[in-house]
């Protein structure tokens, strides 16, 4: 089949490589539809996160139909629509069952493999599922294949994101980066009750989105802003900061921002080995610090549902569709923001 791969840094190749298998009874391979690029991609693409095996499948982002079930499979069947989480989850451990999918103890990441080890991603013609009946959603034909493959990511991390800042309807927010994971927390906010969210990033139509979705947008591009984030809040910072960058500027903009007693919620990835701020500074300001991978699969169901009743459109983060075979162009656009590209879809 083809899909794309990791070579080396800054190198994503369109590769014939060999078709997906069913490896465990409860295995299932799906045929993918689309596919897409995420911020979570340009870590390993950037070299930042380290160690994946030269040859994996890239992406973890996907919808598709069901192609193949192995014999324990009772959920699924052959031509089923499905959407999934970035994760694997068996749905019974304790963290399943806690609600923490993403820590699930016999759970995988789609495209990553280490040492000959792990699991290939989903930017290819066809996926294997571990532990299928547990991990994938099946939606049905109200819902677009667009919509799905945003709620098995980024848009199930916004939400989480939100959630994590402990929102209430009075408080004065700030999400830092407008990107789709930062442009989806915004909306879950503005869902979620926060009557004030202010948008930061530096690029334009990535802020105008942010507007529509809610918020009020503030470029970050000179320093005029920060007087006007303290004059919105009397001088004492955001009741909460959702962060959603991935980088220790981010978290220490972050920390600077938010007043004492605030909560960091934060859901970009960080590779670094060393927090952005130190404990001392932590205690100075009584912060609360909420940080990891979210647990896309926990909310996927309320957000299926949800964007049958909602007003906004998710999609509209969608700027760029390309087939598989421009993967390479897809990675540099999102990457370099060109063409005002804020997410790139590849249909496969
Ligand atoms: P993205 O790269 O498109 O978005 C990042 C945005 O942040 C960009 O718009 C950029 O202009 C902006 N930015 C960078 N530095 C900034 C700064 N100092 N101040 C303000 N804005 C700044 O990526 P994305 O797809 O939106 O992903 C965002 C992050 O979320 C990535 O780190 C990704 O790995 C992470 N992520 C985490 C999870 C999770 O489970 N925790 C899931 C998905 C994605
Ligand atoms: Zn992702």
């Amino acid at each position: 089949m083809k899909a794309l791969t990791f070579r080396e840094k800054h190198h994503i190749a369109y590769d014939t490589v060999a078709d997906p298998q069913l490896l465990e009874a409860s295995d299932a391979i799906v045929r993918v539809w689309i596919t897409a690029v995420c911020g979570s991609d340009l870590h390993v693409y950037h070299a930042r996160e380290t160690g994946l095996d030269s040859g994996t499948i890239m992406g973890h982002e996907f919808v598709g139909e069901i192609a193949a079930i192995g014999k324990a499979v009772r959920r699924l069947r052959i031509g089923d629509r499905v959407v999934s989480p970035f994760t694997t989850n068996c749905g019974v451990c304790y963290y399943c069952q806690i609600g923490l999918s993403c820590r699930c103890t016999a759970g995988q990441l789609y495209g990553w493999r280490q040492n000959g080890h792990g699991l290939h991603g989903a930017q290819a013609e066809w996926v294997r599922v571990p532990l299928a009946d547990t991990t994938l959603v099946k939606f049905d034909t109200h819902i677009s294949p667009e919509a799905a493959l945003l709620i098995g990511d980024v848009r199930a991390t916004g939400w989480h994101c939100a959630q994590q800042a402990d929102l209430s309807p009075k408080g004065i927010y700030a999400v830092i980066g407008c990107g789709p994971v930062g442009l989806m927390a915004t909306l879950a906010a503005r869902e979620q009750g926060a009557q004030q969210v202010y948008a930061l990033d530096t690029v334009t139509e990535r802020l105008t989105l942010a507007q529509q979705y809610g918020a009020i947008p503030l470029s970050v591009a000179n320093d005029e802003w920060r007087d006007i984030a303290f004059a919105a809040t009397q001088g004492r910072g955001f009741d909460a900061i959702l962060e959603a960058v991935g980088s220790s500027s981010a978290v220490r903009l972050a920390y600077e921002m938010v007043r004492p007693g605030g909560t960091i919620s934060s859901v970009g990835v960080h590779t670094s080995a060393q927090f952005a701020f130190s404990p001392i500074e932590a205690y100075d300001k009584n912060i609360t610090f909420k940080i990891g991978r979210a647990p896309a699969r926990r909310y996927m169901e309320q957000l299926l549902e949800r964007t049958l009743q909602s007003s906004y459109d998710i999609t509209q983060i969608i700027t760029h569709r390309l087939p598989l075979s421009d993967g390479a162009t897809a990675y540099q656009l999102f990457d370099q923001k060109q063409d005002g590209c804020i997410k790139a879809i590849l249909r496969v």
